[in-house]
């Protein structure tokens, strides 16, 4: 069996995490390193590596998790919009495999990204 990945761990209770909302399906949570003045990472239970992992039995929970997107953006007081990204893979530049969207905010973000 491969590793626990560190958000696994989290899902798990194996190390803490600042835990913004949870549900059956998913959990948010401050990221640890934040690259705007609100940085929340909302991530699945089940276990999918990234949007490329996910199948047609995953449709309901994609969904879900990005109706939680507004419900977590709602709870943060975000009042002045958002960007929500999942990088996907190594071009992607993704570092955790475990599907995550990040939630981010507080400050103008430009664009494109690196
Ligand atoms: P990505 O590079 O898209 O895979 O994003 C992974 C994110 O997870 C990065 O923004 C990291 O700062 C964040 N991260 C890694 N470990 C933790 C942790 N223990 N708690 C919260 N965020 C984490």
């Amino acid at each position: 069996m491969s590793a626990k990945t560190i958000f696994k761990k989290i899902i798990d209770g194996d190390i803490k995490a600042n835990v913004v909302y949870e549900d059956d399906l998913c959990l948010a949570f401050h990221d640890v390193s934040p690259q705007a003045p609100i940085h929340v990472l909302l991530i699945p239970k089940k276990e999918v590596v990234n949007v490329a992992d996910l199948t047609a039995q995953d449709e309901a929970l994609a969904g879900h998790l990005l109706l939680t997107v507004n419900k977590v953006a709602e709870k943060l007081g975000i009042s002045n919009g958002y960007r929500v990204v999942a990088n996907c893979g190594l071009d992607g530049g993704q570092s955790v495999d475990h599907l995550h969207l990040h939630i981010l905010a507080g400050r103008p973000l430009t664009w494109p990204p690196g």
